[in-house]
């Protein structure tokens, strides 16, 4: 429930009605507006009954909302939110950001060179696993902290803004010191209690569907995030699993409009997991922005057939620059914009 104050509403009317939802057993969130402030009513997961409220002095009105998830959706906040991960990198406006990098980050001379490269391309911000969740315990699991060290040297080289994955609790201490914006992976989009953990933070995240997630389930994992007071949260679709070995995903475009039309957060693409197969990952790249994407992240490898991980839809390098010359006519076309770091 969202309670719209009076613009001429004063500062007692607002605490009158933030002491009435605290008496009710509910968590009251006062959001001050260029106009007028609105109170929400946190803590409840069915209709609640608001009349009294209403009748306070200063309400204007009482909006139900009517979705399982409500701080996330847009009945709870109309404009897009915008999240900045570093100076000049924001996902939710008209740019639309590329993250680019390895799948995993393997040595100083692979980060090194990969950022250099991504930079030269385009790319705004650096991905690359330093832990990385692994579907056979066999495979590279990440440099770790030590990872997390190259990356932030990566990141002192080029400008870059660093994106990496959490897989735990002490993991997303760590990678929030080191990383401009925190990565829950597909297989932890239902860890409740690293979304908990995450939300407490006060980093952006990048929240990845899960592979058999739900728009609805996504969006529900978003709201552990923002119920925890962070609400600096990118959504991404990265395909859900399907039944035809041609594909390693489904990546599902569709999901991009609706995730827009149900939620004021900015939802990217990653087409690289979506598809699998390098030679996918361009055409779909150059989809997710014309289907407004709000940004992208790609796995480029400065020699992919020597990755350690996901090698196989890797870009090569010159792959990877020849799609981001090929973005900027799409991007222009739907009123938006690939924005590039201040020279350095
Ligand atoms: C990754 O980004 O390398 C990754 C493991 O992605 P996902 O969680 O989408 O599988
Ligand atoms: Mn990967």
């Amino acid at each position: 429930m969202l309670v719209v104050m009076q613009a001429t509403a004063s500062a007692v009317d607002i605490e009158r009605v933030c002491t009435a939802i605290s008496d009710m057993g509910y968590q009251p969130l006062p959001m001050p507006g260029a106009q007028r402030t609105t109170v929400g009513l946190i803590g409840n997961d069915r209709r609640v009954d608001g009349s009294h409220i209403e009748a306070l002095p200063g309400v204007a009105e009482i909006i139900y909302v009517s979705s399982p998830f409500k701080q996330v959706s847009r009945e709870w906040r109309e404009a897009n939110t915008q999240v900045t991960i570093a100076p000049g990198v924001t996902f939710g406006g008209s740019d639309v950001p590329v993250i680019a990098g390895p799948c995993s980050v393997e040595s100083e001379a692979q980060i090194m060179a990969a950022a250099q490269l991504v930079r030269a391309a385009g790319a705004v911000a650096l991905r690359g696993g330093a832990f990385k969740p692994r579907s056979s315990p066999y495979s590279f699991q990440g440099l770790g902290k030590d990872g997390l060290v190259l990356l932030q040297r990566a990141k002192a080289e080029t400008g870059l803004a660093i994106v990496t994955e959490a897989m735990d609790d002490e993991g997303a201490h760590w990678v929030a010191e080191y990383a401009d914006c925190i990565q829950i992976g597909a297989r932890n989009m239902q860890n409740y209690s690293l979304l908990k953990t995450v939300g407490k933070l006060r980093k952006p995240i990048l929240l990845k569907r899960g592979m058999a997630a739900t728009v609805q389930e996504l969006l529900l994992s978003a709201e552990y995030i923002l119920a925890e007071g962070n609400d600096q949260v990118i959504l991404c679709e990265r395909g859900v699993r399907t039944w035809d070995p041609s594909s390693r995903n489904m990546f599902d475009l569709s999901a991009i409009p609706a995730v827009q039309k149900l939620s004021h957060l900015p939802i990217i693409a990653d087409p690289s997991h979506g598809t699998g197969v390098r030679d996918r990952v361009r055409p779909m790249a150059r989809a997710a922005v014309a289907a407004g994407a709000d940004g992208l992240i790609i796995e480029v490898h400065p020699d992919p057939n020597k990755a350690l991980s996901d090698g196989a839809q890797s870009l090569f390098p010159q792959q990877f620059s020849a799609l981001m010359q090929e973005l900027v006519p799409i991007a222009n076309a739907i009123g938006r914009r690939m924005p590039t770091l201040a020279a350095r």
